[in-house]
């Protein structure tokens, strides 16, 4: 605070507002890239204080472990992950699947899951580590007042209120940005009434880096490859009918999982604690405004049945990083309107994939059972499109940041 009480204002380059898996992403790559920025978290800088570092397993693209990997992330993080080198998909009750494996796409792996709260801790180990960084957590943004050339933003801190002006705003403050509200950026909502149920599960056999995605009417199910043969299991249920799957003891939710997943992988076992997660599907109308961009779930929250979000998300995050390294002013009108020109395509491909993934595979519709069966089996078979859908899988899309493409050995 100064002497007429207002608190002391100080100068910042690119202002990140939420530090989780995107903004801290985005932070650690500016970083890297000799960029001063500034990082604003409400929760403790602790793994398990943030509130997505949690149980969630993530399955994570090709092009997003590359990415990882070039900004020094993935150092921290690689010995926990495991390889996905087969996908199987199917739908419960139809002939037809869809198969993809990584010796035929001439790759090691065509993804890896990573539980969030490693990632979230490989994450906060990178950050100690930047030297241009400012961070402030726990702090959060209260405040945002439009200056001609930038934003003075109030950060409320554990010391008190600072002010300080940054020449761009990016909000990664998540599903209900505060930054996308205070801009007057509207978003579309879709709420699925769908709950996900994220728990880890033992499989009889061995999963042998197997990740399956299986539809069914009462909605999609995927288990994951994890460490020391465990899975990672996700659910959906419909919204109305999650109290009564939480109350479910271990045998009856076995049973229910069970009947939703089948044999594949023989009987399946000893269910870790469960965790719902309500899924909503937050569209922003727009990814920039003067001087400010969103990025991550703050720009778009997909539906996490097709494992996009974050994938998606580190995309936003290293263009963005790209394009402002490139330039002498990040918050210049002409950058963000680039940025929002390069994420387009990307984004409204993955949206779209997401939702209609979601709808075509899910709903009891009795005429579009041939067709989808005949669709998965098309892209078992007809390798052009098998290649185009693995390499959309591995999270190689529309324009992607330079980060994520592969380096030639
Ligand atoms: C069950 C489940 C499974 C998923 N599986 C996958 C998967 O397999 N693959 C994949 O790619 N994605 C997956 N996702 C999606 C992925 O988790 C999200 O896309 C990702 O976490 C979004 O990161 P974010 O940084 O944009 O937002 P968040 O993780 O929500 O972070 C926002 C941060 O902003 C902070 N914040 C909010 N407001 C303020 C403020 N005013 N001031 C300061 N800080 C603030 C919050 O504390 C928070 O840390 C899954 C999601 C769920 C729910």
């Amino acid at each position: 605070m100064n002497t007429s009480g207002s608190p002391t204002v100080s100068e910042s380059g690119v202002m990140i507002v939420g530090g989780g898996l995107v903004g801290a992403s985005l932070a650690i790559a500016l970083d890297a890239a000799g960029i001063a920025a500034t990082l604003v978290e409400s929760a403790a800088p602790r793994a398990d204080a943030q509130p997505s570092y949690d149980e969630r397993n993530l399955a994570l693209a090709r092009a997003t472990v590359n990415g990882l990997e070039a900004i020094g992330v993935w150092r921290h993080a690689a010995a926990r992950a495991t390889p996905i080198r087969h996908i199987h998909v199917s739908r419960a009750g139809e002939f037809g699947s869809a198969r993809i494996d990584a010796d035929r796409q001439g790759v090691d792996a065509l993804g890896w899951t990573l539980p969030a709260r490693e990632l979230g801790a490989a994450l906060l180990r990178r950050l100690d580590e930047c030297t241009r960084l400012t961070r402030f957590a726990p702090a959060t943004l209260s405040a945002l007042e439009p200056l001609c050339a930038g934003w003075r933003a109030q950060i409320d801190t554990t010391e008190g209120i600072r002010a300080v002006d940054t020449p761009l705003l990016v909000g990664a403050d998540g599903t209900g940005s505060f930054v996308r509200a205070r801009l007057g950026i509207d978003a579309e909502r879709h709420d699925y009434r769908q709950t996900l149920i994220v728990c880890t599960i033992t499989p009889e056999r061995d999963h042998a880096n197997r990740a399956y995605e299986r539809f069914a009417d009462t909605g999609p199910i995927a288990l994951l490859p994890l460490a020391e043969r465990r899975c990672g299991l996700v659910l959906t249920v419909a919204t109305d009918e999650a109290d009564a799957v939480a109350a479910l003891d271990d045998a009856g939710f076995i049973e229910l999982a069970q009947r939703r997943f089948g044999w594949r992988l023989g009987r399946l076992s000893r269910p870790g604690k469960r965790h719902p997660h309500p899924i909503h599907r937050v569209a922003a109308a727009q990814l920039t405004a003067p001087r400010a961009v969103l990025v991550g779930n703050a720009a778009q929250t997909v539906h996490p049945i097709g494992a996009q979000g974050f994938n998606l998300g580190l995309r936003d995050a290293l263009t963005l990083a790209e394009l402002v390294t490139a330039a002498a002013d990040p918050g210049d009108a002409d950058l963000l309107a680039r940025y929002a020109a390069r994420r387009a395509p990307d984004r409204e491909g993955t949206m779209a994939m997401s939702h209609g993934l979601v709808r075509l595979a899910c709903l009891p519709q009795p005429l579009l059972a041939p067709l989808r069966s005949l669709a998965l089996l098309a892209c078992d078979r007809l390798p052009p499109l098998q290649r185009a859908l693995a390499q959309r899988g591995m999270g190689f899309r529309g324009e992607p940041p330079l980060a994520v493409l592969e380096r030639l050995p």
